[in-house]
């Protein structure tokens, strides 16, 4: 895949690709990954050369965390900077942890006000990076609370008036909260919007733009996603001042690490038994099975236990306290197989997951990264198979297409790949 371009894999300080022209440079991360940013964005090799806060440092590298990723080595400086940023790079490559980290590094901590929110698109993907907000920034006391629908709204209004750094939500409840004044803005320095594509597309656009109509004018904005078409890219430019960009071309957003096969099952009807008949190689770690609707997760869960198959399932219209125990048991491992919707294709981070089966194809180019992103991370070995019914090896054809990758028919040994 990567013919012509530099394969310059973990050389020092020689990364620099050729010239982007204009007001782009151009990076090869090696891997055949070519990293178009505007103009002056350098790559800082080492956390330790950031200039980060000392107690954050000792929480990055207490949390595990080495050396920044490519993303993280670039978009890091600007962000702390207090430059607009837009921040792509595939799945599994840092992102969110960079989000985690910029935070930190930019509240005031003597400062009990919301000084930094992040805004996410499902409830689950919130509350990880609350989480992960909390680890990196343990040393320093950091305050962080996860504002999220199906939670009650008096704890939620307790919590806030007790005084957090940090709000990483979900739209909804976060424009109920500043509505009634209970997530007070004023010293909101920073919004973020993860999965930035999805908060920008129809059916979130216009809460976006609300919570945004609370924060102040000079409020930084960071957008970050592993899939931004051009129309979310126009959009940004309504709410986003000189931002600096960090792009990856579509054609190298498919991990080398996450094997794409494709099984023909013909009729719809087949693909159960050949489910069943990969039930084995699900559990060698653990495994997402995706399913285009809330329906066909119940029913599948449902005749999946009929034969004695050990599954959980996970959707948006289960009562919010279900959603965390499955994710809990998911999380720990003590369940394998999860049955779900796209409320798991993004940002969701469970490093076991190895294997990712669309049950169904998914509705839009977008989530097939994302969906099958939710293996092989962070350079992780992944395998994505997909059950290809006759008219579908169109779709299937479009999006190998679109991302100029290849998925080839599943191999017996499939399990070997994992
Ligand atoms: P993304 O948002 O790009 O999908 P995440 O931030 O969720 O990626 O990170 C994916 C995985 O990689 C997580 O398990 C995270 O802990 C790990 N990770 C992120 N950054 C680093 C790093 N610099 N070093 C080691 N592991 C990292
Ligand atoms: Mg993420």
């Amino acid at each position: 895949m990567s013919s012509g371009r530099r394969g310059d894999r973990g050389g020092g300080g020689g990364d620099r690709g050729g010239g982007g022209g204009g007001d782009e440079d151009m990076y090869d991360e090696g891997e055949g990954v070519t990293i178009t940013t505007s103009k002056g964005v350098r790559a800082v090799k080492s956390f330790d050369d950031m200039g980060l806060r000392e107690d954050l440092l000792r929480g990055i590298y207490s949390y595990g965390f080495e050396k920044p990723s490519a993303i993280q080595q670039r978009a890091m400086l600007p962000i702390c900077q207090g430059r607009d940023v837009i921040a792509q790079a595939q799945s599994g490559t840092g992102k969110s942890s960079l989000i985690a980290m910029i935070i930190c590094q930019r509240v005031d901590i003597k400062l009990r006000e919301v000084q930094a929110l992040v805004l996410s698109p499902t409830r689950e993907l919130a509350q990880q990076t609350e989480k992960l907000v909390l680890a990196i920034g343990d040393f320093m006391n950091i305050q962080a609370h996860a504002c999220v629908g199906g939670h009650s709204i008096a704890e939620d209004i307790r919590k806030l008036d007790h005084g957090v750094h940090c709000v990483s939500g979900t739209p909804g409840r976060v424009n109920d909260m500043c509505q009634r004044q209970k997530l007070r803005t004023r010293a909101t320095k920073m919004l973020v919007l993860d999965e930035a594509d999805e908060m920008l597309n129809m059916n979130f656009q216009e809460q976006i733009y609300n919570c945004y109509r609370y924060l102040p004018p000079d409020c930084q904005v960071v957008v970050v996603s592993a899939t931004l078409p051009q129309e979310v890219l126009q959009i940004t430019q309504q709410f986003m001042t000189d931002p600096v960009r960090i792009l990856v071309k579509r054609d190298e957003l498919t991990l080398e690490g996450i094997k794409q096969f494709f099984v023909g099952v013909e009729r719809e009807e087949w693909k159960f038994d050949t489910l069943c008949d990969l039930y084995d190689t699900l559990t060698i770690t653990q495994a997402v099975i995706f399913c285009n609707t809330k329906r066909k997760v119940d029913w599948l869960t449902e005749k999946m236990r009929q034969n004695n198959f050990t599954v959980s399932s996970m959707h948006g219209d289960m009562p919010q306290k279900e959603r965390e125990a499955i994710m809990g048991e998911f999380r720990g491992g003590s369940t394998r197989v999860l049955i779900t919707t796209d409320v798991w294709a993004r940002g969701l981070d469970v490093q076991q997951v190895s294997l990712v089966i669309n049950y169904d194809l998914p509705n839009n180019r977008e989530l097939y990264i994302h969906r099958i992103g939710r293996s092989g991370r962070f350079g992780r070995k992944g395998v994505a198979i997909n059950f290809v019914k006759s008219d579908d090896v169109k779709i299937l054809r479009d999006i190998e297409q679109y991302y100029a990758t290849q998925i080839d028919e599943m191999p017996l040994n499939v399990a070997e790949l994992i």
